[in-house]
């Protein structure tokens, strides 16, 4: 049977896939967004109740599309879902899930994607899978003794079951601070950091950290020397509950622990202390698993690349990994260079290959 070869599929449609699949479609090309989840907005699903985005809804669009001014200053992620889920509408992208692909290999120049609904081919890859599939939680001594409750951020939905336990929240980043501010609200609470939190100005919200990204990006792009003390503000955003906790004295870190064991963790001055539960607010890697057979990754998913287009294997691109693959392309409003530079890139590398159909 005669294979129908697309010109490009993507894979995965969250954010970074469907802005991927709006300049697509303004190609002419023939292109497929493939997903693993029966509905839309992407890893947005998965966040827990009272996530906010950390920037007004002005600051976080997609290309074409301002997201609908919200109630409140900080969309929900609900807002957020829906956004994502009228934008693929408004613009009737080509998106089929749910499909899972399960691997990615090439043959000539023609990739084949093996999914759980069977085979698909395209002359050209765009990888758009995201970090949520892949959460990262360090390898601490002792880890696996620990008898109390262990949970990843990704996992993390609300402080209900931790009430009336003893909690520590582990990392200094917007996660650990918007997790601890809820669980402190409830029950007893530390804070383990590797390095001292760095809070915002109230007053700024998370979209000053796009613009210190473009600022960098603009600098070394025309050679200027790039001072990051003049921009540093930190990097936790002041969003209102973690404002109110900072205020009622919750946010402040122990330090780091050195090694777990049955009951708690052991810190740097080797004293114990016990908790009933350790929330790990680590981050993530890339989910670009799939690839394996495409392309070398490190332990965390990176691959090389030159902005999104893969060093190592021709017809490939990445989209939406955050700094490796552009500044700020893990955020709606900075995804958006990236996905028009990668189709321009895609219509380029194809133009050749359709001429000579
Ligand atoms: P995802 O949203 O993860 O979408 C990837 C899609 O690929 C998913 O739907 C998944 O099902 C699919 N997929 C994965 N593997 C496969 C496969 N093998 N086959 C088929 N489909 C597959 N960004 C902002 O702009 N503003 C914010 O305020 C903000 N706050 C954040 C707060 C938290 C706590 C976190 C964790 C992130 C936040 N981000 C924010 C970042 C943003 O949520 C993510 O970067 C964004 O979801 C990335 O979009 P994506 O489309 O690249 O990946």
């Amino acid at each position: 049977m005669e294979k129908y070869i697309l010109d490009v599929i993507v894979i995965g449609g969250g954010q970074s896939g469907l802005v991927c699949g709006y300049y697509l479609r303004r190609t002419g090309l023939t292109y497929l967004i493939l997903d693993k989840q029966p509905n839309c907005g992407g890893s947005w699903q998965h966040g827990w109740d009272s996530l906010t985005l950390f920037s007004p809804a002005v600051h976080s669009s997609l290309s074409g599309w301002l997201m609908p001014k919200s109630l409140n200053f900080f969309p929900s992620k609900v807002e957020v879902i829906d956004y994502l889920c009228q934008y693929e509408k408004k613009y009737a992208l080509q998106v089929q899930r749910p499909v899972e692909v399960k691997e990615v290999e090439k043959d000539n120049a023609i990739f084949k994607l093996t999914t759980d609904k069977g085979d698909f081919y395209a002359r050209a890859v765009i990888s758009a899978t995201g970090t949520y599939g892949k959460p990262y939680i360090p390898e601490i001594q002792g880890r696996e003794k620990f008898k109390g409750i262990q949970m990843h951020s990704s996992s993390y939905k609300n402080a209900e079951p931790f009430e009336g336990m003893k909690v520590i929240v582990v990392g200094e980043g917007n996660s650990g601070a918007q997790i601890l501010a809820e669980i402190s609200e409830v029950t007893q609470t530390a804070w383990a950091t590797r390095n001292a939190p760095e809070f915002l100005p109230d007053d700024v919200d998370g979209h000053v950290l796009f613009n210190v990204a473009s600022a960098k990006y603009y600098a070394e792009k025309a050679g200027i020397p790039f001072d990051p003390t003049q921009y540093n503000l930190g990097n936790i955003v002041m969003v209102p509950p973690v404002v109110e906790a900072r205020d009622r004295g919750a946010l402040v870190s122990i330090g780091t622990f050195k090694e777990i064991y049955e009951n708690g963790v052991v810190l740097s001055d080797g004293s114990r202390e016990s908790f009933d539960a350790i929330v790990w607010c680590t981050g993530f890697g890339y989910d670009t698993g799939i690839l394996n057979k495409l392309v070398q990754t490190e332990e965390n998913g990176k691959t090389p690349t030159v902005e999104t287009r893969s060093a190592q294997t021709e017809g490939l691109w990445l989209v939406g990994y955050g700094g490796w693959t552009g500044y700020a392309s893990a955020t709606l409003i900075g995804v958006g260079r990236t996905a028009k530079q990668t189709v321009q890139q895609i219509q380029e590398y194809l133009t050749p290959i359709q001429e000579s159909k």
